[in-house]
């Protein structure tokens, strides 16, 4: 009998979806959106399935699309990137994975910070890698040089970043980030960024890529994903943007993942990126009003939350709230009895996790919000 792979357990996003499906209840735990997406976007990805090219897409990704997600970065983080340099992928998700199977041979370590988000460690763990975590603690979660001392080693091959972090909805100070660019050139370490955050940030503040730090252009491999630019996470399009010889490799792995992504998505993919510029001037004030919504709702009802810088995600303190219960229980005590699902911020840690924090997603109507607070206030 050949063993199963018993390291990838089922992901706490889809035990608490299908909570939520099973009960009827309101899903504030997995990070969706219920408005539908811009619908000149999806009008566009309709068209292209009736009347476009439907058969395999180049393996790279459509040029039109590479060529749109090289002048998007250019727009927002005034990034130079060669539409030779962008690999379209399904999600980000496939992305990470193509990122680590390229990048990481076994007894290579890994260096990644906790929270983190589970589509890490099990692929890392599978490549051979070999985790060196570094935990970061709420509520600024800072990077410092006492942290990085001590995950850095001669034997560092990668350092996983993601920013802005789900689930800590934290976003990186540019010290820290420069700090941990001089530790990853020190130490010749590529640094594998998870952007998909990146257009949702809030209170006015920009954001800032890795890649653009000194001596991280040609070390960095930026994921970005258009799932979360449109609030489309159904859609899966990712991008992979690295240096050419960086890409080489990412290519190749791309390619016997997934390789390619439907076309039709891909070209409405690019024509949103160069036609949405009142979509993304509107979007992070409107997910900041829901924020705010959803903060100051919970916060009558007698709950602590936690600072949200940008995501899509809220924390909330359960002990600091007067709630005496691990986050998994009242999570499954709230899906079953109160109608309302919400992620355990436990699952994001390997080692050490907080019990009493609790994650909640504000992408969505007002009436679905407060309908949720409403059912967290009886599940206290
Ligand atoms: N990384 C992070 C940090 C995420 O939050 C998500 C999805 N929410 C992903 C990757 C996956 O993105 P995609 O849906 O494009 O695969
Ligand atoms: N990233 C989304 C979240 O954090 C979920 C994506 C997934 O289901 N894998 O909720």
């Amino acid at each position: 009998v050949h063993p199963v792979y018993a390291d990838l357990p089922t992901t706490i996003f889809e035990v608490m979806s299908g909570l939520a499906r099973e009960t009827g209840a309101i899903n504030l735990g997995q990070g969706f959106p219920d408005e539908p997406g811009p619908e000149a976007v999806r009008r566009k990805a309709a068209e292209e399935a009736i009347n476009g090219y439907n058969q395999y897409p180049p393996m790279r990704g459509l040029p039109e699309l590479r060529r749109a997600v090289a002048a998007h970065y250019a727009r927002f983080q005034g990034l130079d990137l060669d539409e030779a340099e962008v690999t379209v992928t399904s999600g980000a998700t496939e992305a990470l994975a193509a990122a680590f199977l390229s990048l990481v041979s076994p007894g290579d370590e890994v260096v990644l910070f906790q929270p983190l988000y589970d589509a890490y460690l099990p692929i890392v763990r599978r490549c051979g890698g070999i985790p060196k975590l570094a935990r970061l603690e709420p509520p600024h979660f800072r990077i410092t040089r006492e942290t990085l001392d001590g995950v850095f080693t001669p034997k560092t091959r990668l350092v996983v970043l993601n920013n802005p972090v789900n689930p800590a909805a934290t976003i990186f100070a540019d010290e820290d980030l420069a700090l941990l660019a001089e530790y990853c050139v020190a130490h010749d370490a590529i640094a594998v960024c998870d952007e998909v955050w990146e257009q949702i940030v809030f209170d006015g503040r920009l954001f800032k890529p890795l890649i653009a730090f000194p001596g991280m252009r040609e070390r960095t491999v930026k994921i970005g994903s258009a799932g979360k630019m449109f609030a489309l996470t159904g859609w899966k399009v990712g991008f992979l943007c690295a240096a050419p010889a960086l890409t080489k490799g990412l290519a190749g792995a791309h390619q016997f993942l997934t390789f390619t992504t439907p076309p039709n998505l891909q070209a409405a993919v690019a024509w949103g990126l160069e036609n949405s510029a009142e979509w993304f001037a509107r979007m992070p004030g409107d997910l900041q009003r829901s924020r705010d919504r959803l903060a100051a709702g919970l916060t009558r009802e007698g709950f602590k939350v936690l600072p949200a810088a940008g995501t899509y995600f809220l924390n909330v303190d359960l002990s600091a709230s007067g709630v005496a219960e691990a986050d998994r229980d009242f999570c499954l005590r709230a899906v079953k009895d109160h109608g309302v699902a919400a992620i355990p911020v436990s699952a994001f840690y390997e080692q050490d996790a907080p019990t009493s924090i609790v994650r909640l997603c504000f992408a969505k109507r007002d009436e679905t919000l407060d309908a949720g607070i409403e059912r967290l206030a009886a599940a206290r």
